[in-house]
């Protein structure tokens, strides 16, 4: 399948990440973000995952640290980064302790993995910004994967709506985008249609849509099922 990337690449490139848990999910999160070309520190309070985290360069930087305390996040600069995701799930307390240390030392924005729903109201309480369900969105996202083989890439805005980049349908071939009434028939609005190399944004109404071609849609997760694969 084509990778087309269109949402990647309007993200900034010179945000900062710290990630605090370097288990399965925060490794992850690490390793795709270093990738994007990321400035990523880890923290771990076990050294071996550390040491790992370095090994297998999924991040720039890494500290072992316990993140209970408020004076070892700040002596590792914690506190100056932008973005802080506290990827602990199992311990609760721990990731409560470690969110609530970050929002009180005004970092601007912070992400945190959730392993129950009163875990997830805990952390909004103590003031995440997002917090995420990576076992349930995973499995959301493998139910549209499997129906919707057709998308490329998917930015949750909510959940129940979502931009999505998607391949242009085998039926919209050779048809503009006033000729197949998105909007009336889905309840869709597409904000750009294109290529790799190049993406209209919020293509005319005369835009003809090719197959082969990408198409990004905002709307709700429901009407974007509605579209045909
Ligand atoms: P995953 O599902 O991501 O693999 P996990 O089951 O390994 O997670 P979690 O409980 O989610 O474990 O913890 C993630 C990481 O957080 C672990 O690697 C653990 O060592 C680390 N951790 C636990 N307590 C602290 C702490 N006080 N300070 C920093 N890191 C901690």
């Amino acid at each position: 399948m084509q990778n087309f990337k269109f949402l990647n690449n309007i993200r900034s490139n010179n945000r900062q990440f710290a990630v605090i848990g370097l288990g399965r999910f925060g490794r992850a999160v690490c390793e795709v973000l270093y990738k994007q070309g990321y400035q990523v520190l880890g923290t771990d309070i076990d050294e071996s995952l550390v040491a790992l985290a370095l090994s297998e360069r999924i991040l720039g930087n890494a500290i072992q640290l316990d993140s209970t305390k408020p004076s070892a996040l700040k002596e590792a600069g914690i506190f100056e980064i932008d973005t802080v995701i506290v990827a602990i799930g199992k311990y609760v307390e721990v990731s409560v302790v470690t969110t609530l240390n970050i929002k009180e030392a005004g970092v601007n924005y912070i992400a945190a993995k959730a392993s129950t729903e009163i875990h997830g109201k805990l952390l909004k309480k103590v003031g995440a910004d997002l917090v995420v369900f990576p076992e349930y969105d995973a499995g959301c996202e493998l139910a549209h994967r499997l129906t919707k083989p057709s998308i490329l890439e998917r930015l949750d805005l909510d959940p129940e709506h979502s931009i999505v980049e998607l391949t242009v349908p085998e039926v919209f071939h050779n048809k503009t985008l006033a000729e197949l009434e998105i909007r009336n028939k889905y309840g869709l609005n597409i904000v750009a249609v294109g290529s790799p190399a190049q993406f209209k944004i919020n293509p005319d109404p005369q835009e003809r849509l090719y197959k082969g071609l990408a198409m990004v849609v905002i709307g709700s997760n429901k009407d974007i099922q509605r579209l045909p694969m």
